[in-house]
């Protein structure tokens, strides 16, 4: 999401003629688009502020994003940052803009800009109508929605980003047409809770009956309906609002990607409880096994993917709940699980929990769980040995292709064949390893 909001920015300064600097010690103005769910990304933040300020005391320095709005934070940082501004203010952006670079009037094109009535309102969303500035030429992060209502126990995005507020399902819908015309081949949709999304529809001639909102599962079957060679992708779901009419369209419709990503965060209802997650381990387990099921009935010669985050170490997590995280890995069988060590963060619920499990105790804990990772991650890889893939190429490095499979695996592919990037390639799978396939370009 940040990256995505980044691209925005970026956007929204080159409209304000402002150019990008080729290195940041040429820059007049950095601006920081901080991350405060972990606190390794806050320290990161911190220390190249006071580098760049130390290096240049005349450079403008700006901060946005999750921790921008902390009051600790703004008193820590004031005689080195310039501006602290939320995301969505992007007002107080070009006021500064205007104020600081006077050489530097909007040229505001028509064609970029959608709707440029910018306002801090919470319900409002009205950055995200900047077309960003991509920084690929054929994969987009579309934002579907903003902020978050959930309030689990270790978050910070409900007070970084505020409550949850879905964007017009026809923004969305011209977004992407306007993507596919400029050849983008996959489309992620980005939200906080992509499943609990609630946009308005405003689309005339639709097939859908014009409502005052549809769901989650309506917007993928549009999206879906839009013509052309494209993926769908998108994340975070949240196993609370996970309904088996989101099962049954993310398992059937052809352009959604065979790859579902369901953070399960821990496998014991207790720590599900002080975690603030809403669901139970039995619930979360029996929505797996209704997502492979749907893919075996609706798409039955695809394989598909699971994958999931989960944190080690919440305060008061003992052994034998940590085992129950185990017991979930092992049932699931994933094909990749993103650890978290907890980490307290500000403002939230477990700040003022116990963080009892010491930093080695948490380590120990993820080496343990990514062992189990990399057993069921190989077991599942070698379903795809000798069998032809569909491969999105990314990038070259030295004489290999590099892309992914729909189900979110990474493929290293020989080829002498040039100009594969951004190309459908289909991929003969040779070899398999744990966290990757290889193959060769499979030509009739
Ligand atoms: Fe954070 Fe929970 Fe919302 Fe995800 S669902 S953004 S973890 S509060």
């Amino acid at each position: 999401m940040n990256f995505s909001d980044s691209e925005r920015l970026a956007s929204f300064l080159e409209e304000n003629n402002l150019k990008p600097a080729k290195q940041i010690t040429e820059a007049n103005l950095v601006i920081f688009n901080s991350c405060g769910v972990r606190k390794m990304p806050e320290d990161r933040a911190f220390g190249q502020i006071h580098n760049i300020r130390k290096n240049n005391p005349n450079v403008k320095i700006i901060l946005t994003g999750c921790i921008s709005q902390r009051k600790d934070v703004q008193l820590t940082l004031a005689k080195k940052v310039n501006l602290f501004f939320p995301i969505k203010n992007f007002d107080k952006l070009k006021k500064f803009i205007n104020i600081n670079f006077k050489n530097t009037k909007s040229k505001l094109k028509k064609s970029k800009i959608e709707n440029r009535n910018f306002t801090s309102d919470n319900k409002k969303i009205d950055y995200l109508s900047t077309i960003p500035s991509y920084t690929n030429k054929f994969q987009a992060n579309v934002p579907i929605m903003t902020g978050c209502d959930n309030f689990c126990a270790y978050c910070v995005v409900p007070y970084a980003r505020g409550r949850e507020v879905s964007r017009e399902a026809d923004k969305i819908i011209k977004e992407i047409k306007n993507l596919l015309k400029n050849g983008f081949r996959e489309i992620t949709l980005l939200g906080q809770n992509v499943n609990s999304y609630k946009g308005e529809l405003n689309i005339k001639n639709s097939k859908l009956k014009i409502n005052d909102t549809i769901n989650f599962s309506q917007l993928l079957k549009m999206i879906n309906e839009i013509p052309g060679d494209f993926r769908i992708r998108f994340m975070s779901s949240h196993p609370k609002d996970m309904s088996d009419e989101l099962i049954q369209a993310i398992t059937s419709l052809d352009k959604v990607c065979e790859s579902v990503h369901l953070p399960i965060q821990s496998g014991d209802d207790t720590v599900l409880k002080n975690m603030n997650r809403k669901y139970t381990r039995k619930h979360y387990l029996n929505l797996i096994k209704k997502v492979k099921a749907g893919f075996e009935i609706n798409k039955p010669h695809k394989l598909y993917s699971i994958s999931s985050d989960i944190i080690v170490g919440f305060p008061g997590e003992t052994k034998a709940q940590f085992e129950k995280s185990a017991f979930v890995m092992r049932q699931v069988k994933y094909d990749m699980v993103y650890f978290g060590q907890f980490s307290p963060r500000p403002q939230t619920a477990a700040w003022k929990m116990k963080d009892n499990v010491t930093k080695p105790g948490k380590e120990r804990r993820e080496k343990y769980l990514n062992e189990i990772l990399k057993k069921t991650a190989l077991a599942n890889n070698k379903k795809y040995l000798d069998k032809t893939i569909d491969v999105l190429v990314e990038n070259k490095k030295g004489e290999f292709y590099f892309g992914k499979t729909r189900t979110f695996k990474n493929v290293r592919i020989i080829s002498d064949q040039k100009n594969l990037i951004g190309k459908f390639v289909k991929v003969k799978i040779t070899k398999i390893n744990i966290w990757n396939l290889e193959g060769k370009l499979y030509e009739k």
